[in-house]
C-alpha cells in the first residue's frame, strides 16, 4: 500500500473532536499557548466531584490522599509517604479483582511506598504548541507516525523523560531522552526504565522536542498511539489528527475501560512486548501501535 492509500485507509479511525474531549486529550483554549482538558475520564487522575480544593492542595493520583504543596509545587510532607499499588484492580461483575502488582485484596493498603505524593496538575495548562497547516501533498499523504513517551512525575505533574516516534515503515525517526523542566518527585523507573543517572547529562528540553515534532508534522499528520492523551499532555502538544489504539480496539465493558497495549499485542500480533524487568521501551511501544493499525487496515 502506498503512502496516500495508507493515509486514506487510516482516516476512518481518526478521533472526532468529541472523542478527543471525552478521552482527556488537550484541546485548544482561546489563549494561544493554553489547552483545555476534560479530566473526567482520565483514569489515572483522581478528582473529587464537587469538591473545590484550596490552591495549595492537591489529590494524590496514586493513593487519593489530599496533600499540601508550597508555592513552587513541592509537596509538604508531614511524615506521610505515598503508599500505593502500582498495579491495577479491575471491576468484574460486582466485585473488584485483586491488584495485579501483589495479588492483594482491592481494599488492602499499598504494597509500594514512595517519598512523595504526586498529582497531574491540570490547572497549569500553559506552553502548549500545535502543528500548522500545510498544503496538500500530491499523493494526499500528510504523513503517518506512531508516538510514545515515558513520563516521570515532577512538581508540575507528568513530564516527558523519553520520547520516540516511528514512521509507517516502523523506522525510528525520533528516540531521545528529555530533561524534565521541574524537580522530579518520582522517575517512575518501574515503567520508564529510566532513573536519575540516565538523564543527569541530558540537555534536550521539552521545547527542543516540540520544535523537532512541529518540524515533522502538520496538523493533518496522523499520530498513532495507545492512550495518546497522556503523551500529548506531557508533550504539551495539541493535535487534531489522532488515532488511539485503546479506542480502535475497545474494551468489552465499554469506553470507561481500556485494554493494555501488551494485551492487544498478544491477541492481534501474537507478540510479547513489555517483558518484565525491562521497563517499557518507547520505540517498542510506538512500533507496536503502528503494527496494530497496519494489521487493522489490511484486515479491512
Ligand atoms: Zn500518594
Ligand atoms: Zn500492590
Amino acid at each position: 500500500m502506498d503512502g496516500g492509500a495508507l493515509y486514506r485507509s487510516l482516516q476512518r479511525y481518526v478521533l472526532t473532536e468529541q472523542q478527543q474531549e471525552f478521552n482527556g486529550y488537550p484541546r485548544p483554549h482561546y489563549d494561544k499557548d493554553r489547552a483545555v482538558i476534560n479530566s473526567k475520564n482520565i483514569t489515572q487522575v483522581r478528582s473529587m466531584p464537587g469538591v473545590q480544593l484550596a490552591p495549595d492542595k492537591r489529590i494524590c493520583d496514586r493513593c487519593g490522599t489530599i496533600f499540601r504543596v508550597d508555592n513552587k509545587g513541592m509537596p509538604i510532607n508531614r511524615g506521610d509517604p505515598c503508599s500505593y499499588h502500582w498495579g491495577r484492580s479491575y471491576q468484574r461483575r460486582g466485585y473488584k479483582t485483586p491488584y495485579t502488582c501483589c495479588s492483594r485484596d482491592s481494599n488492602s493498603t499499598g504494597c509500594t511506598i514512595n517519598q512523595w505524593h504526586i498529582s497531574e496538575n491540570l490547572d497549569n495548562l500553559k506552553g502548549f504548541v500545535r502543528a500548522t497547516d500545510k498544503p496538500q501533498p500530491v499523493d494526499g499523504n500528510y504523513g503517518v507516525y506512531a508516538l510514545d513517551c515515558e513520563m516521570c512525575y515532577t512538581t508540575e505533574g507528568s513530564e516527558v523523560l523519553h520520547v520516540a516516534a516511528v514512521s509507517s515503515e516502523c523506522k525510528t525517526v525520533l528516540d531521545t531522552l528529555v530533561k524534565p523542566s521541574n524537580p522530579v518527585l518520582d522517575y517512575n523507573t518501574r515503567f520508564s526504565g529510566i532513573s536519575e543517572k540516565d538523564v543527569r547529562y541530558v540537555t534536550t528540553t521539552l521545547r527542543d522536542v516540540q520544535d523537532i515534532l512541529l518540524d515533522k508534522f502538520c496538523n493533518k499528520t496522523i499520530l498513532i498511539g495507545h492512550s495518546l492523551d497522556g503523551d500529548l499532555r506531557a508533550l504539551r502538544l495539541i493535535h487534531d489528527t489522532v488515532i488511539d489504539t485503546s479506542v480502535v480496539f475497545p474494551h468489552s465493558q465499554g469506553p470507561g475501560f481500556k485494554r493494555a497495549l501488551k494485551t492487544l499485542c498478544q491477541v492481534y500480533l501474537n507478540k510479547n512486548i513489555q517483558k518484565p524487568g525491562n521497563g517499557h521501551s518507547c520505540v517498542e511501544d510506538a512500533t507496536a501501535c503502528m503494527e496494530l493499525m497496519m494489521r487493522k487496515t489490511k484486515n479491512w
